[in-house]
């Protein structure tokens, strides 16, 4: 097991983390440890975890834990989502999409879906036997959102969807795709709604390839295709057309806050390993952490993670209470995820060669750390949204 954050950091629990949220990241973390780091290398190389591994989380509670439970949720809240996302990064199986499906695409579906919608969808998605993904990025426009092409148009009691996505995450197992589409082109972000694709129901869906990336190999990520895929108009998320873009901007606060949270489970974690090393790795006649950069070093990592771990509290507590504020999840997103980069080299450089070694944990940590500046909205969007406040 890893050390647990508290141990490196010293940052007292939040008010947030209540007894039975303490106790599921406890419980997520056994599970997590005891079905899925033992087999993590194979899904490594496979490049996607194993199907069965999402219906176990399902069967351990771990999938919708902040749905109502009339809906197959455990009825718990952000604080809850929070314990598994940071799970899943203080034991090193980030590759594991539960934070995109759990806490992105079923509060979509939670907020915006009609009641038929939630009973139809939620309770398949709480068991694992949906999983869950959203398309928004296009080959043509990832950052631009009001540039995408892909086209939803009404024919009778149905919307014909055309068009290509990429990047999406969880792309090769998900069967509920939450795709953005456009439902009038002329009309820019009021044009855009949110489709929901069964795509065991459907023709005219295909899956590209699973795409090759630097880290997070365990994770599926795709191109997905749509050529005449027909859904009821039933799937669209919302009362009327257009409302896309907007239902996009009241949830990208809670995706760009998950991912904080992943980044400090992370960052911990990463110091844990690195402040273990040293102590045993010898150079010099004496262990690495005496010396005195070995120290400096970690001192103000550790200064920066506490720093950052206090900020990331803060704002779930703010989340909670329904006071976070776009431009203080941009904050969170870019600090914590410029952070996790700088934390992953500075303590693979500690490690010496064996930092390097795909075997040693902090080399994986590295490759994963990169992309976290880039989805979810890059870095540089993060600023441009931050800047806006000023
Ligand atoms: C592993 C992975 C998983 C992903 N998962 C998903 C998913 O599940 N669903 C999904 O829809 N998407 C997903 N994405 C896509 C991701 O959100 C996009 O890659 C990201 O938003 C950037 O878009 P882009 O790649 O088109 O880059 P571009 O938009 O082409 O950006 C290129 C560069 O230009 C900069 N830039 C762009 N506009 C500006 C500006 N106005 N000012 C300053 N700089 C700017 C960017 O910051 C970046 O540095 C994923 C991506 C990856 C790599």
């Amino acid at each position: 097991m890893a050390t647990l954050p508290s141990e490196v950091l010293g940052v007292p629990r939040p008010d947030w983390m209540e007894d039975d949220v303490a106790m599921l990241e406890d419980m997520a973390s056994r599970w997590l440890e005891a079905e899925v780091v033992p087999h993590y290398d194979r899904y490594e190389k496979q490049e996607m975890v194993d199907r069965s591994a999402w219906e176990g989380a399902g069967a351990a509670g771990l999938l919708c834990a902040s749905m109502p439970e009339e809906y197959g949720g455990s009825g718990g809240t952000y604080a809850h989502e929070a314990a598994i996302i940071e799970a899943l990064g203080r034991t090193g199986t980030d590759g594991f999409g539960i934070a995109l499906h759990n806490a992105i695409v079923a509060p979509y579906i939670l907020h915006f879906g009609s009641e038929e919608q939630k009973q139809k969808w939620l309770p398949k998605m709480a068991s694992g036997e949906m999983i869950g993904a959203i398309a928004m990025t296009e080959p043509g426009a990832g950052s631009d959102l009001q540039g995408i092409k892909t086209t939803a148009k009404k024919d009778g009691n149905h919307y014909v969807i055309n068009g290509s996505k990429t990047f999406i995450t969880n792309g090769q197992h998900a069967n509920l795709i939450i795709v953005v589409s456009k439902t009038d082109p002329t009309k820019g972000a009021k044009g855009t709604s949110l489709m929901v694709v069964e795509t065991d129901e459907v023709e005219g869906f295909r899956r590209g390839r699973n795409l090759d990336k630097v880290g997070l190999k365990s994770n599926d990520t795709s191109e997905l295709f749509f050529d005449d895929v027909r859904i009821p108009t039933a799937n669209m998320l919302g009362t009327e057309e257009g409302q896309g873009f907007a239902q996009l901007m009241t949830e990208l606060p809670q995706e760009r806050l998950l991912i904080a949270n992943q980044a400090i489970s992370m960052i911990e974690r990463a110091l844990a390993i690195t402040i273990d090393y040293v102590k045993e790795r010898k150079a010099f006649g004496k262990a690495v952490i005496e010396f005195q950069n070995t120290q400096f070093k970690l001192a103000e990592l550790k200064s920066e993670a506490t720093m950052a771990r206090v900020f990331v509290n803060h704002c779930v507590g703010e989340h909670l209470k329904g006071q976070l504020s776009s431009t203080t999840a941009s904050m969170a997103k870019y600090l914590t995820t410029d952070l996790q980069c700088k934390v992953a080299d500075e303590c693979v450089q500690l490690h010496g060669g064996y930092g390097y070694m795909n075997e040693y944990p902090v080399a994986r940590m590295f490759r994963d750390a990169r992309v976290q500046r880039i989805y979810g909205g890059t870095n540089e969007i993060m600023k441009l949204l931050i800047a806006r406040s000023l």
